[in-house]
């Protein structure tokens, strides 16, 4: 699938908007306890992404996403800063959660859960992980502990969560829970749930090594919630599944923002290079600085290779799961690579908050772990390669 003008004209415009307007607001430090922007910051942000015709600029206004081909070209713009995406609503988890209430929700439940998701006017987490000391669901799903059962017109839910992204100040929540009810086989429900609600609480809020994702990510006990059962997102017992139709393409979009954000680091410790002196010449002459920043040139470009690769497959209709698993592992690891030499070549100004260089290195790194750890694709990337050289030799 090609990309088209109006998404090249949009990605044009999400970069003029993030460099003339985002750009400057690195330097405004209104920030939660987390580090992360306040929400106040990310209205105002808003307001101007709005009036430029960029806000939530993957979905266009009749509620069609562009093709994911398409939506790298925008997101990549959009996270030139990790400010540029919350600006104009292409964050995570909320742009995850906007495809896959896009995808699975019926009319009813978009009108009430996704527009105003959509409009930007509210944030939304998504709640999936459980506490490690409870033996919970984390690198293994399948380990889910949260519970739901029918009562009535209603389905009750009981379980603890944790790392929930953006839960503390969001309006929409997406719960997952095992259900207990015989027919639905042990498989996973999903539910919408407006937020706050009395039955869950927010135990706790850890610091973290990312700070760029409102709300941060909070530790939730949830206690009893009762949810009306039309609030399910698709059918009882197949959320696993529903997860799926969310995990590649949100994969696939962190790939995009973060490219972005090591884009601009390179730019940065580009620009310090060329200025700065040592030993009687420009550091960009010094062979070793020379090379770091040729190598992450060289990174940057099979990166850009990479999520296009598996975009195209996504865009013909392909879960892309094994593809979107090899490009998840590759990007956020080369991502570390580019963000760690652009720290060395910028010396103690490269781990000083004066610039996002030393943010990008901090979110990369979180990037390694969350929507699968490198360690757990790879371990299914080997179970598929065995199960085809088993078929191939049948
Ligand atoms: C910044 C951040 C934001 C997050 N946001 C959300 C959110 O919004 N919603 C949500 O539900 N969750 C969220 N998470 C949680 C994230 O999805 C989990 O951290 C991730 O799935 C790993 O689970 P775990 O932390 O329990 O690690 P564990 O399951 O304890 O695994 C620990 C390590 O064990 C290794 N490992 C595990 N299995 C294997 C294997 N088969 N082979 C080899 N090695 C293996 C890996 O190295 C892994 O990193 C977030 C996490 C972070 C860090």
């Amino acid at each position: 699938m090609t990309i088209s003008n109006e998404a090249l004209e949009m990605a044009a415009r999400v970069e003029a908007f993030v460099r003339g307007r985002i750009f400057p607001y690195e330097q405004d430090f209104r920030r939660d306890h987390h580090g992360a922007p306040t929400d106040e910051l990310v209205m105002e942000m808003r307001e101007l992404a709005r009036n430029a015709g960029v806000l939530t600029p993957h979905i266009r206004p009749n509620g069609s996403h562009f093709n994911q081909r398409e939506t790298a070209a925008i997101l990549i713009k959009s996270g030139l800063t990790p400010l540029g995406m919350l600006a104009c609503n292409t964050q995570a988890p909320d742009e995850g959660n906007m495809y896959l209430i896009g995808h699975v929700g019926n009319p009813d439940l978009k009108a009430r859960f996704l527009k105003p998701l959509v409009e930007g006017r509210a944030r939304s987490a998504f709640f999936m992980t459980e506490p490690a000391e409870l033996q919970g669901a984390g690198a293994d799903p399948s380990m889910m502990i949260t519970t739901c059962h029918r009562d009535g017109n209603h389905w009750v839910v009981n379980g603890k969560k944790c790392f929930i992204t953006g839960a503390d100040g969001a309006k929409v929540g997406i719960v997952m829970a095992k259900s207990e009810e015989p027919d639905t086989k042990g498989g996973a429900c999903l539910f919408l749930i407006d937020l706050p609600d009395p039955a869950i609480t927010i135990t706790n809020v850890p610091n973290t090594i990312d700070s760029s994702m409102p709300g941060g990510h909070a530790d939730i006990s949830i206690d009893n919630l009762r949810i009306p059962a039309d609030q399910m997102l698709g059918d009882a017992g197949e959320g696993f599944k529903y997860a799926q139709i969310r995990l590649s393409p949100a994969r696939l979009s962190h790939c995009m923002r973060w490219l972005g954000g090591c884009i601009r680091a390179q730019e940065i410790a580009t620009d310090y290079a060329n200025r700065r002196m040592a030993f009687g010449k420009q550091l960009i002459d010094h062979e070793g600085v020379g090379f770091m920043l040729a190598e992450n040139m060289i990174d940057l470009k099979q990166i850009e290779l990479m999520i296009d690769w598996c975009a195209g497959v996504l865009d013909t209709g392909s879960l892309g799961t094994v593809e979107s698993s090899m490009t998840k592992v590759a990007v956020s690891e080369a991502l570390m690579r580019v963000a760690d030499k652009c720290v060395q070549v910028m010396g103690g100004t490269g781990v000083a908050d004066q610039t996002i260089v030393e943010t990008m290195f901090r979110e990369v790194r979180a990037f390694r772990i969350y929507d699968g750890p490198t360690e757990v694709h790879k371990w299914s990337l080997a179970k598929k390669i065995g199960r085809d050289w088993k078929h191939a030799n049948a």
